[in-house]
């Protein structure tokens, strides 16, 4: 799960993260009163759960996500322009984003920008610090451009950020003296953000010296784990369904596992593993794959029923691959939701499905008695080849 910069910034203020002052709007007037506190510049920002927005175009024409404005009147304007217009981004992908909200806050005159990220290392089960002398561009431009720019420092879990650790990074980011000090109280802080609200990632970029030699965090991008999600209710309540995927939004309410693709080829499969497979040899067929889905190994026939729903509100999809291997899974929950979704949703689509595994024979009967006009894949391969066979029919 991700959250928008402003709610970011009510973790900082509880964890004693520096960053500038400022709160979210979303109307204009909002904005401007807002505004009103602030003496000096203003920054503005979109809100949406992307990066890049600062090279960021709306598809009015606006440039620009991240603005510095000189007074409220003008913020006001700037709120006009943005509030509901949708804003893309290199993240948002070509349909890009709707801005419901806007961040207000304080303009700082920046001396230098710096990356510091927190993240989840997978090769060895970790966090990991990432830092860089070269903030305020794209990470990614950095990484492959100048590798050599890019330091990473693995932490023990059991140990924590260690001190030693915290002046390494600092050595490595140019800072020294009081800026120090400011950055040790900055990483701890973040460090134990990261630690106490279960994220999976936590990036500040930048991190910006101010002319007045403060050490501010000035952006944020969080990321938390799924499956800790049900200790965290602070963070869960953070949670803007807006933002995400609507198929994915859907799945998660009925506890299905659904990543959504861009391909044509729906599956429903029991098992990651196997659904996973199911893509590849969907792929090795000569299709693609229009979602990741697993319905777990004990799926009711509701769950049966609304992945099917959700697989079909999705208008790419032009056929369908069942593939159930039941090994914990009833054959017939499947056969009966796969009925029971196509007739409420009075399905068209090429559908075919490949059963084995515990109560084949009852799935099979529930199939064939429903009238339903589905094709049988006898195997893994099979079904595949025959999904591809008819999309490109159909085409
Ligand atoms: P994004 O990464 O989505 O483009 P950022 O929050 O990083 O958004 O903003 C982009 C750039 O705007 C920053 O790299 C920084 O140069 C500038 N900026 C952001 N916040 C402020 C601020 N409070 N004062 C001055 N400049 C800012
Ligand atoms: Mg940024």
């Amino acid at each position: 799960m991700n959250i928008h910069e402003y709610q970011a910034r009510e973790l900082f203020a509880k964890f004693g993260v520096a960053t500038q002052p400022g709160s979210v709007a979303f109307t204009p007037a909002e904005a401007e009163k807002i505004a009103d506190q602030f003496k000096e510049k203003i920054v503005v920002k979109a809100q949406i759960h992307a990066g890049g927005r600062g090279k960021g175009t709306f598809t009015n024409g606006f440039q620009g996500g991240v603005h510095l404005c000189d007074s409220p009147a003008e913020v006001k304007e700037l709120a006009e322009k943005m509030l509901g217009q949708v804003l893309v981004t290199h993240q948002t992908g070509p349909e890009g984003k709707e801005v419901g909200k806007i961040f207000v806050g304080e303009a700082v005159d920046i001396e230098r920008e710096m990356y510091f990220a927190i993240l989840l290392d997978r090769a060895t089960s970790a966090p990991i610090v990432i830092a860089s002398t070269e903030g305020g561009v794209d990470i990614e431009t950095v990484a492959e451009k100048t590798p050599e720019k890019i330091v990473r420092i693995g932490v023990n879990p059991c140990l924590g950020l260690m001190p030693y650790q915290i002046r390494q990074i600092g050595a490595l980011l140019g800072l020294s003296g009081p800026l120090l000090k400011q950055a040790s109280k900055l990483f701890s802080a973040l460090y134990k953000l990261f630690i106490d609200c279960d994220c999976s990632m936590v990036e500040i970029n930048p991190l910006v010296v101010t002319g007045k030699g403060e050490l501010l965090a000035l952006d944020a991008k969080f990321g938390f784990d799924d499956n800790a999600l049900y200790r965290q209710p602070e963070i869960l309540a953070m949670r803007d369904k807006t933002e995400e995927d609507p198929r994915e939004v859907a799945a998660s309410d009925f506890a299905l596992n659904y990543i959504g693709l861009d391909g044509d080829i729906a599956c429903l499969v029991n098992g990651a593993g196997l659904a996973m497979a199911t893509m590849d040899i969907i792929q090795y067929a000569g299709g693609r794959p229009a979602n990741f889905l697993d319905v777990g190994g004990g799926a009711t026939k509701e769950q049966v029923t609304a992945a099917f729903r959700i697989i079909l509100s999705d208008k790419n999809v032009k056929g369908i691959l069942v593939n159930i291997f039941g090994g914990i899974m009833d054959c017939n929950i499947i056969a009966t939701g796969i009925v029971e979704a196509a007739r409420e949703t009075a399905l068209s689509l090429p559908l075919v499905v490949r059963l084995e595994g515990n109560n084949v024979e009852a799935g099979k009967k529930t199939l064939a008695e429903s009238g339903l006009t589905l094709i049988t894949g006898e195997n893994i391969l099979d079904a595949a080849q025959k999904v591809v066979a008819e999309v490109k029919k159909a085409a």
